[in-house]
């Protein structure tokens, strides 16, 4: 294994082959249908079918080992896998936080659910978005990375336990309700203004976690899983859509494509 500098502990160690997308969550990009099992790649470039791992030496052995006890192992074993999906069937023991309208968007109180371990949900979601800003990753012919400026420092450190989650930065955490979650992953940023209030998102195994930065609206905080006191976390029948959307709204945004034809495929 080469030697280096591990990107969390800022160590010189022997480095890992680590996952920007987790290994222990690949079945659920897997086709298990019969046929070719491997997911398609979608890039700016290319789209094809082939088993896609993104890795690369970036962290060092007690580095991973945090990042699986802290978040991946409990997360692992409730995501959807490609056939089970036990935290959304958590959820659908309890009853919501207040009533919807429809499905779209429904809250629960994460803290309250004793089923939940949602601190492990939010360093999770919290390693995933520092890990796509601290390395540039490499997928088929594209980079892949979000980059977060100075609040990369913010959550490497919140990852190594030394401060909480920073006060300009909050999350929302989201659970599929699909019957048949999609079996993708999506990584986005910064949407909005790079220098300023912005939005990253990351999809995968049923789960979406959003990042706000920067936001300047009480809301983005109050009703974030990170902020509120009941860490709320929801579930969504339409997250997929938005992200279908923000993929094609990125993708069409490289191509130079007019800002109209965007938004129509909000419809
Ligand atoms: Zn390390």
């Amino acid at each position: 294994m080469p030697v280096g500098i591990c990107r969390l502990c800022l160590e010189d160690r022997e480095l890992q082959d680590s996952h920007l997308y987790p290994r222990s969550l690949y079945k659920a990009l897997q086709n298990e249908d019969g046929g070719n099992p491997n997911p398609v790649l979608l890039t700016t470039e290319k789209f094809v079918q082939k088993s896609g791992h993104i890795k690369d030496y970036v962290l060092c052995h007690d580095c991973e080992q945090r990042l699986n006890r802290y978040g991946e192992n409990w997360v692992t074993r409730h995501a959807f896998n490609g056939r089970d999906f036990p935290l959304r069937e958590i959820l659908r023991g309890y009853p919501p936080v207040e009533p919807t309208q429809d499905d779209r968007l429904v809250p629960y109180a994460g803290a309250e659910i004793s089923e939940i371990d949602i601190d492990s949900l939010i360093f999770f979601g919290i390693s995933l978005f520092w890990r796509a800003s601290a390395h540039e990753w490499t997928l088929l012919d594209t980079k892949i990375q979000l980059p977060l400026d100075a609040h990369e420092e913010q959550l490497r450190l919140c990852l190594l336990g030394k401060v909480p989650i920073p006060d300009d930065v909050c999350m929302n955490i989201m659970v599929c309700s699909h019957d048949a979650p999609c079996r993708s992953f999506s990584a986005l940023g910064p949407l909005g203004d790079p220098a300023g209030e912005r939005k990253y998102l990351i999809m995968l195994a049923g789960l979406n976690f959003m990042l706000n930065v920067e936001s300047a609206h009480f809301g983005d905080y109050q009703w974030s899983t990170t902020h509120s006191p009941h860490r709320y976390i929801y579930t969504s029948s339409s997250f997929e859509l938005m992200n279908t959307y923000l993929t094609a709204s990125a993708f069409l945004k490289q191509k130079g494509l007019d800002a109209k034809w965007r938004l129509h495929l909000e419809l």
